[in-house]
């Protein structure tokens, strides 16, 4: 038991604060807590740290923003001492970098491991949250920092049958960590979002035979990786304070921005210069470093999204797969763009079939494999790439009772309401990192947001023990202001009307609302900066 001497209370508890999660913000979180001198419990499902990065392991899993700017700031030594071997870094170095950061930092002491929250009770008269766990702990603390991610519940489709089938089944997200052998497999993948992408340009070669089931196409960007060497490492090195800076106050969190003005300011030849230069940059400039006008201009949408249509249909030779991988339903940058590496021209192969599975849908398992469109298809490991149930799914999953006992499983179900995607009404000293109605829920480079919004809930914790105050939520007025803000500006670009994740049209029955917050980040920074300035206002303190 430890003294809650960090807020001057009297109640003992057993720690200060519980962080779920041990991924990057989790880690952040529970290195900034224990600086402060604060008791911190860190909690996680897995056996060890890494979060996305632990659970995505799939063949391919690679992130698509550039190292230099996926990284921990707060320690110069880190930077200086981590040498980042690529631009775009695949899943174990990701992985390995948080596992050096975690033994630098002596962070696994604080976590418990293999571990997984499954309930959440707040005590207004104690102020405090009872954190229970499938370990049987019920842990008493004053704040529940909530770091487990935007993208951490599977959704896992019950496909009629499926119990029947005879061989290998596996979610991207749960991959087996042993891998699975595909060699010489007949495989099937569903879903071909920036997770299938990836996983089918990486067995296609490996398998015997591939089996696509596709039901939205995916505008995949070629993208350019490049090996770095020790002076490359030394350059991105030497800018660090400045990328910091930059990433701080761009629209996405990256160190691009719109810089070339207005659409309507060039001529078309200028235009095409420009689109030209952005994909030949291959990375996710092409989407968020183009022009502002993409997301809300649906001329200017159209003409950008032909752009790319055309750059996926000459990878392809057969026409008739060519117009079925090309996206035709929904508009360039209305939904998240993934970076290919050689995935169009996989459709090359003689060993790879790709099928329709939007006009003919999966109609269930065998046991021997998927039937579609009255075919047996022969599958040996069926992969699903079919994405999460994102920024509530996990959240809701942990049974969070806050005061007067209401639910925030049920409120979420009715509505997804959040305060700045960091706090919500009614759950006092709960933060959500990463939690939805935040651009960290989907439109952000994500070390960039975690880390400030981490920062956030420290320096909230941190004003709250200077001036003696036991807890924090904020009012019914000031969740309202912002979830009227965060629609009207949602609202006013393209994106509401494409279904996918972003909206929460994947997950049946899911209150609709775009999940991420698109005023941008350099705004979504002032406003964050600007009520902690004002001392919280609109936030209760107890
Ligand atoms: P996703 O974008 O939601 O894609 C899921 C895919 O599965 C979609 O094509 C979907 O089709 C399909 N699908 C779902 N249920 C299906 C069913 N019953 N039958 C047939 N198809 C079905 O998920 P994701 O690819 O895992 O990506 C999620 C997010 O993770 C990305 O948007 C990105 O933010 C992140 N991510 C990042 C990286 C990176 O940084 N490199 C890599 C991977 C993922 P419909 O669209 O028709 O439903």
């Amino acid at each position: 038991m430890t003294d809650i001497g960090a807020t001057e209370n009297t109640t003992k508890l057993d720690f200060d604060a519980v962080v779920v999660g041990a991924g990057i913000a989790g880690l952040y979180a529970v290195y900034k807590l224990r600086e402060m001198g604060l008791s911190v419990r860190g909690i996680d499902a897995a056996p060890a740290v890494g979060g996305t990065w632990y659970w995505n392991c799939y063949p391919g899993a690679r992130v698509d923003s550039q190292s230099y700017i996926y990284q921990y700031w707060f320690s110069d030594e880190l930077i200086k001492e981590w040498d980042w071997p690529e631009r775009f870094p695949a899943q174990p170095v990701v992985e390995q970098y948080l596992n050096f950061v975690t033994d630098k930092f002596q962070l696994d002491k604080e976590y418990a491991f293999n571990t997984r929250v499954t309930s959440a009770d707040w005590d207004n008269d104690k102020q405090c949250w009872t954190v229970g766990t499938d370990q049987g702990d019920k842990l008493t603390t004053r704040y529940f920092i909530s770091c487990t991610g935007m993208l951490s519940e599977p959704k896992i489709p019950a496909f009629e049958g499926q119990e029947k089938f005879k061989g290998v089944i596996a979610h991207t997200a749960r991959y087996p960590r042993e891998g699975i052998d595909l060699k010489g497999k007949r495989v099937g993948v569903i879903g071909c979002g920036a997770t299938g992408i990836q996983v089918i340009q990486t067995i296609a070669s490996e398998v015997e035979h591939l089996t696509v089931f596709q039901r939205t196409a995916s505008y995949g960007v070629a993208m350019h990786n490049e090996k770095f060497d020790d002076a490359a490492r030394d350059h991105w090195r030497s800018k660090a304070k400045e990328l910091q800076e930059t990433v701080y106050n761009s629209f996405v969190g990256f160190d691009y921005d719109f810089e070339h003005g207005s659409w309507y300011d060039l001529t078309p030849e200028q235009r095409y210069e420009v689109l030209e230069e952005k994909w030949q940059e291959g990375s996710l400039s092409m989407w968020v470093g183009t022009f502002p006008e993409l997301f809300t201009d649906q001329a200017v949408n159209d003409e950008i999204s032909d752009f790319v249509r055309e750059k996926i249909r000459a990878r392809i030779k057969d026409p008739k797969i060519a117009d079925l991988v090309t996206p035709r339903n929904h508009g360039f940058g209305t939904y998240r763009v993934p970076l290919e590496n050689g995935y169009y021209d996989v459709f090359n192969q003689d060993n790879v079939e790709l099928i329709d599975a939007r006009n003919t849908p999966i109609e269930g398992f065998t046991e021997t494999g998927i039937k579609i469109g009255g075919r047996d298809i022969a599958l040996d490991v069926v992969i699903l790439a079919t994405g999460f149930n994102a920024g509530t799914g996990s959240l809701t999953k942990m049974n969070i009772h806050g005061r007067d006992d209401r639910s925030l499983t049920t409120e979420f179900d009715e509505d997804i309401r959040t305060t700045m995607g960091l706090q919500i009404h009614g759950y006092p000293n709960l933060f959500t990192v990463a939690g939805p109605l935040a651009p960290s829920a989907a439109f952000c480079n994500m070390t960039t947001c975690l880390q400030q919004q981490v920062d956030w809930v420290t320096d909230c914790i941190a004003y709250l023990r200077d001036h003696h105050h036991q807890s924090i939520e904020p009012t019914v007025e000031k969740q309202d202001e912002w979830v009227a803000h965060h629609d009207e500006v949602a609202n006013a670009t393209l994106l509401t009307a494409t279904q996918s994740w972003y909206t929460g049209a994947n997950i049946e029955g899911k209150p609709s609302r775009l999940i991420s917050y698109i005023g941008g980040v350099s705004e979504y920074h002032r406003i964050c900066d600007e009520v902690q300035a004002s001392g919280y206002e609109g936030f209760s303190k107890a």
